[in-house]
């Protein structure tokens, strides 16, 4: 399919933000313009990261002040996946979250029953408020048998200063300690794709994961039935395509240029 065919194809934008709408406090050029036409020719998106280290409002008020205006529905975070993970899996069950009290709330709030002793389930997120005794903890009672979740795969996140550790770096310190593996949701897996189609309404072959990583937002797409576009506007460069196991359905430089197509529509 054409880049044109697959524009027109595609009902619902599952957009990332950081490197892809925007770069760190920076919106990015033609994003806005993007989403004016994708609003003009009837077209849905949502925004998804797997960044779950703040909760939804704290990203709404974030797009606020780049002059992007959107509700609670239209905005889902690896933590929301979560949640919806353990209600389906774990209903009831007692979890202890290794994460910021930003995730804590969004867990409280969706009626997760947290706690601080031996839990049925540890949750690994973004943690940037990690402390010796929590990781101490989430050792300690997975050994003893809880269930160990992550809630995304990402190693490091970038920032404007160089790359930070990401939970995918803090859940090698567990399993080191502890030799259990976590089970990941979150981009690219397709529990994500599941809870956005849930979610929207929208039908699989409508829907396009756009982003700027090619092993986690492309890959949500090519790997489970819906559609990835690449953009080059974050971490991955053109160069970088030719040794990927993941080949996007289109490339494009930025939203901008998605855009422009999408005006000719
Ligand atoms: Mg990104």
């Amino acid at each position: 399919m054409d880049k044109k065919e697959l524009l027109k194809q595609t009902e619902l934008f599952v957009l990332d933000m950081d490197g892809t709408f925007y770069l760190d406090t920076q919106i990015l050029d033609g994003s806005l313009e993007f989403l004016r036409q994708v609003k003009r020719l009837g077209k849905r998106f949502v925004f998804f990261t797997n960044n779950s280290s703040k909760s939804p409002k704290t990203y709404i008020e974030k797009l606020e002040r780049m002059d992007c205006w959107i509700d609670r529905s239209q905005i889902i975070t690896s933590g929301d996946v979560m949640i919806r993970y353990l209600k389906e899996y774990y209903p009831g069950k007692s979890v202890f979250l290794m994460g910021t009290p930003d995730l804590e709330e969004n867990f409280r709030e969706s009626g997760i029953r947290l706690t601080k002793d031996m839990p049925d389930v540890v949750v690994v997120g973004f943690d940037m408020t990690l402390t010796y005794e929590k990781l101490e903890r989430a050792c300690t009672y997975i050994r003893n048998g809880a269930v160990f979740l992550a809630t995304h795969l990402d190693i490091n996140c970038p920032t404007k200063d160089g790359f930070i550790p990401d939970c995918g770096t803090m859940c090698a310190a567990i399993s080191l300690s502890t030799g259990k593996q976590p089970r990941y949701v979150g981009k690219p897996f397709r529990e994500t794709v599941d809870m956005v189609l849930r979610l929207t309404g929208a039908r699989r072959e409508n829907v396009s994961f756009v982003g700027d990583r090619l092993y986690t937002d492309v890959k949500t797409g090519v790997a489970n039935g819906a559609h990835g576009i690449l953009v080059l506007s974050g971490e991955t460069k053109k160069e970088d395509l030719a040794g990927s196991d993941t080949v996007p359905d289109a490339v494009f430089a930025d939203l901008k240029e998605m855009g422009e197509l999408l005006a000719t529509l």
